[in-house]
């Protein structure tokens, strides 16, 4: 079978990382685009130096993929960054260094990806959205609307691209991942875990298998929609900050 060519962006840490280190295991050569080399040891994928917020700079690096491997299968656009802070302190500045890499990150990703997609007639682009997007969380108010903004994209892509392209994402609840420990205490992860049906936050690896699952020939007919992966919390209703 020949080699799954696989471009995951922010794989040098927490969700991007298992879910590269998952698509290597299976077999895959990956790609990580991040802005910064892995802090712990991955199982394999190549680093390459991107900013997701720069068109050029991503459609660069895709383009280099091409030219080396021919091709990317699969896209998953995971880089970015959530700020806690009430609405309305939230600062213009802070407000469009989020945007820009949480919904522009991925436009720039899917559509330098599914270009050459759609031109080779197949291929499938991912992306992490949350249940942020689906649930109110107070605090995260311009992050839930950046995840929002990601399942609008994964809807409407999946229209323009189809057949030849599927979309799909991934939607966590709480992961343990870097991110989740700078922005809160040990009090806190215990309040969010009696809260979570399944009474505690998901391994990063729960969330790559759902990417590997998505990009799967399993996964064929399923385009345009989100898997929630969240351990109950929106279906018990239990969101919380
Ligand atoms: P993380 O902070 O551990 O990793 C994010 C990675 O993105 C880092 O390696 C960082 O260097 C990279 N990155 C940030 N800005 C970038 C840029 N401009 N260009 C390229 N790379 C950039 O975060 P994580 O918790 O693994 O989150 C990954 C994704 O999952 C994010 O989209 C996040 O919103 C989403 N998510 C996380 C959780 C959670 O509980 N941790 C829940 C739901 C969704």
């Amino acid at each position: 079978m020949t080699e799954q060519i696989v471009v995951i962006t922010g794989a040098s840490s927490g969700i991007g990382q298992a879910t590269a280190d998952r698509f290597t295991a299976g077999g895959a050569r990956v790609y990580n685009l991040d802005l910064t080399a892995p802090a712990a040891p991955t199982a394999g994928a190549i680093w390459r130096h991107c900013d997701v917020t720069d068109h050029e700079q991503v459609a660069a690096r895709i383009g280099e993929i091409v030219r080396e491997d021919g091709r990317v299968d699969v896209a998953i656009a995971n880089a970015g960054i959530s700020i806690r802070r009430p609405f309305l302190e939230m600062k213009p500045a802070e407000i469009d260094t989020l945007l820009a890499i949480n919904v522009r990150g991925v436009i720039n990703l899917w559509q330098a990806a599914g270009r050459q997609m759609y031109e080779a007639g197949s291929g499938v682009l991912l992306a992490t959205a949350s249940t942020n997007a689906t649930a109110g969380y107070p605090w995260y108010a311009d992050y839930n609307a950046s995840k929002a903004a990601v399942l609008a994209l994964c809807r409407s892509v999946a229209l323009e691209l189809a057949p030849r392209v599927r979309t799909a994402c991934v939607s966590p609840g709480y992961v343990m991942t870097p991110m989740q420990r700078l922005e809160y205490t040990d009090e806190m992860i215990d309040e969010v875990n009696a809260k979570i049906p399944s009474g505690r936050h998901a391994e990063p690896a729960e969330i790559a298998s759902a990417f590997y699952f998505l990009a799967s020939a399993e996964a064929a007919f399923i385009t345009g929609q989100q898997l929630v992966v969240d351990g109950g919390e929106l279906a018990g209703g239990t969101a919380s900050s």
